[in-house]
């Protein structure tokens, strides 16, 4: 099946320069990258990216962390990847959420930690399942911004929007 996920670099790969080395083990499961850009992350996208995690106890640090704060960072690379089974093939390449029972192979597994105050630094985000991959991709993507028609749109006319435009 031809699926779409989000891939975040979080705040901890871009500090520890993993960009290049995990873009070549995602370049492993042969799927197209269909948009990619850097994110200043802001508290109300961080928050809503994990809203399913806001009773977790760690969650006030989790924000931190994708904030970058505790980098001093503060940004994310993030993309969407697509192909077919594109969803299970990034959490595969991924590893497990905690960085210590991550396959060694897998990108967690390789570069991740559990820091001495018991943060789980695992560099990378990717989708759990369709409906998520909706959810966030639509998060943090408009549809022009990705190559390929994913989801349905609808044109609409925003009149009196300030927006920046490059100067003349
Ligand atoms: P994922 O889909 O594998 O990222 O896992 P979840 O959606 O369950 O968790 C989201 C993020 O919360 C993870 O990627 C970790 O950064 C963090 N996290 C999950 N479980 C724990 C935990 O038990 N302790 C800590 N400190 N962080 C966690």
């Amino acid at each position: 099946m031809i699926q779409q996920t989000l891939v975040l670099i979080k705040p901890d790969g871009l500090k520890k320069s993993l960009t290049g080395n995990i873009l070549t083990r995602l370049s492993e499961t042969k799927l197209e990258i269909a948009a990619a850009k850097i994110v200043h992350v802001s508290r109300e996208l961080a928050e809503e990216h994990y809203c399913h995690m806001k009773e977790k106890p760690f969650f006030k640090e989790l924000i931190k962390y994708i904030l970058g704060e505790l980098h001093k960072r503060r940004k994310v690379m993030a993309m969407v990847y697509h192909g077919e089974g594109a969803i299970r093939k990034l959490r595969e390449i991924a590893g497990a959420t905690n960085p210590e029972e991550a396959d060694p192979i897998s990108i967690r597994g390789a570069y991740g930690r559990i820091t001495t105050s018991g943060i789980y630094e695992n560099v990378i985000h990717a989708s759990t399942n369709e409906a998520e991959a909706e959810r966030e991709i639509k998060l943090w993507f408009e549809p022009d911004e990705i190559i390929y028609h994913l989801y349905p749109v609808e044109e609409v006319t925003v009149k009196n929007v300030k927006k920046k435009v490059w100067k003349k």
